[in-house]
């Protein structure tokens, strides 16, 4: 494709998202992705509710299929633990999530060109890695290349503002037998720190994310001795951690200074991010994802539609942000977290109440026939 009308950065949830509305209403799409597809991505793998009602609402809920239903959160620091339940949500590995949006988004007739980086230039234009002398003449191009994307960084007025003491993630695959992990159930153990998160995948392996301060990774002598020590009881083979292969991210918690200019729209991680503590990230993409290729669309015939991102991307996104920003703060206190399990386990109602509130599909998305309210 040498001249779509609509360009996408990244295969990520948001861009897929991004790409299947554009090329839903109707524009010649093409995404530009840096890695071969399916790609690994440290992420805690659950989609919560309102993400599983984002896939609904563009047409693309059987990417889901095989994915594992969520039905409690383990909370736990040192010995002490207690389950509170959650519904709503899946767990799906990125590697199965991500390459089936770029597949489903291939049947509405977007192109999608894997192993190659784009860059966006003030112009509007956009180059690609392979042919920089070739470049592109999108109506919009929608940039959503994750935390760590740089496709930007020619443009003034779109550099990042990274909160000073953020912490930074890392995870990595495990097989069926590392941790004590039982099917359906999150676990998730919290330091002083940090925090460590375990989920069992579609396939039985296990996926462990994490976000922790940079010089306490340091002090612990790396991400799998780390995830070791926080796991404690739960790890059952720690040769099963060495051996793994860790991934790690740039700080987590940042925002972007600017998220729209003539031609270009930010979405997803590359607009903003906060700690992943209630494993809600995928699902802001997909809504800020869907919402950005709409716009993208109705540039073609309405080049100044781009003054309303910002303001409908805060709509999608603002009080959920500050909603997990809020209990990632709270809970940086093992000692909150003591006082939360013993809360869980005292009354089990109040605090499920709390969980069950968190990543909820927003009240007007129908719910699938034969799903729990
Ligand atoms: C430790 C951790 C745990 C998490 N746990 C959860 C969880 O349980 N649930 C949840 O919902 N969210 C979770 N998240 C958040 C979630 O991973 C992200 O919010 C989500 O992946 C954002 O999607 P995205 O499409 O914006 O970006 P990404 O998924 O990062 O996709 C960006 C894509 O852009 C590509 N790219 C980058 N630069 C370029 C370029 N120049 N040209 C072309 N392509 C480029 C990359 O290769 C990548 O494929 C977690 C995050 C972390 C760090």
């Amino acid at each position: 494709m040498t001249d779509p009308e609509v360009v996408v950065i990244g295969s990520g949830p948001a861009g897929a998202c991004a790409a299947i509305t554009a090329a839903q209403a109707g524009a010649r799409v093409m995404i530009v992705e840096r890695a071969a597809l399916p790609r690994p991505k440290v992420c805690g793998c659950c989609l919560s509710d309102a993400g599983v009602a984002g896939l609904e609402a563009i047409g693309a809920r059987d990417v889901l299929h095989e994915a594992v239903p969520i039905d409690a959160v383990r909370l736990a620091t040192g010995t002490r633990e207690a389950s509170l339940p959650r519904t709503g949500g899946v767990a799906l590995s990125r590697e199965a999530l991500d390459a089936r949006l770029a597949a489903h988004a291939r049947s509405y007739g977007v192109f999608v060109l894997e192993r190659t980086s784009a860059r966006v230039h003030a112009d509007g234009t956009v180059t690609l890695a392979s042919d920089p002398a070739a470049p592109l003449r999108p109506a919009c191009t929608v940039v959503a290349d994750g935390l760590g994307g740089a496709s930007l960084v020619d443009i003034p007025g779109f550099q990042w503002r990274i909160e000073p003491r953020s912490r930074m993630g890392f995870g990595a695959m495990l097989p069926a037998g590392a941790v004590d992990c039982v099917r359906g159930e999150i676990r998730m153990h919290v330091a002083h720190a940090g925090y460590v998160g375990a989920v069992r995948l579609e396939d039985g392996s296990i996926d462990v994310a994490a976000a922790v301060r940079p010089e306490a990774l340091r002090a612990a002598g790396g991400p799998a001795a780390c995830a070791r020590a926080w796991l404690g009881h739960a790890v059952l083979d720690p040769g099963a951690l060495d051996a793994a292969r860790w991934r790690g991210t740039p700080a987590l918690t940042r925002r972007r200074a600017c998220l729209a200019a003539p031609r270009i729209l930010v979405t997803g991680d590359a607009a903003g991010y906060v700690e992943p503590f209630t494993g809600e990230g995928m699902g802001w993409a997909i809504a800020t994802g869907a919402a950005a290729g709409r716009l993208a669309a109705a540039m073609r015939s309405a080049p100044d539609a781009w003054r309303a991102w910002p303001s409908q991307h805060r709509a999608l996104v603002r009080v959920q942000r500050l909603r997990c920003r809020a209990i990632a703060l709270t809970l940086r206190s093992p000692l909150l977290v003591t006082g939360a399990i013993a809360c869980a386990r005292a009354a089990p109602r109040a605090l499920g109440a709390a969980a069950h509130a968190v990543g909820r599909r927003p009240s007007h998305a129908p719910r699938p026939a034969g799903a729990a309210a």
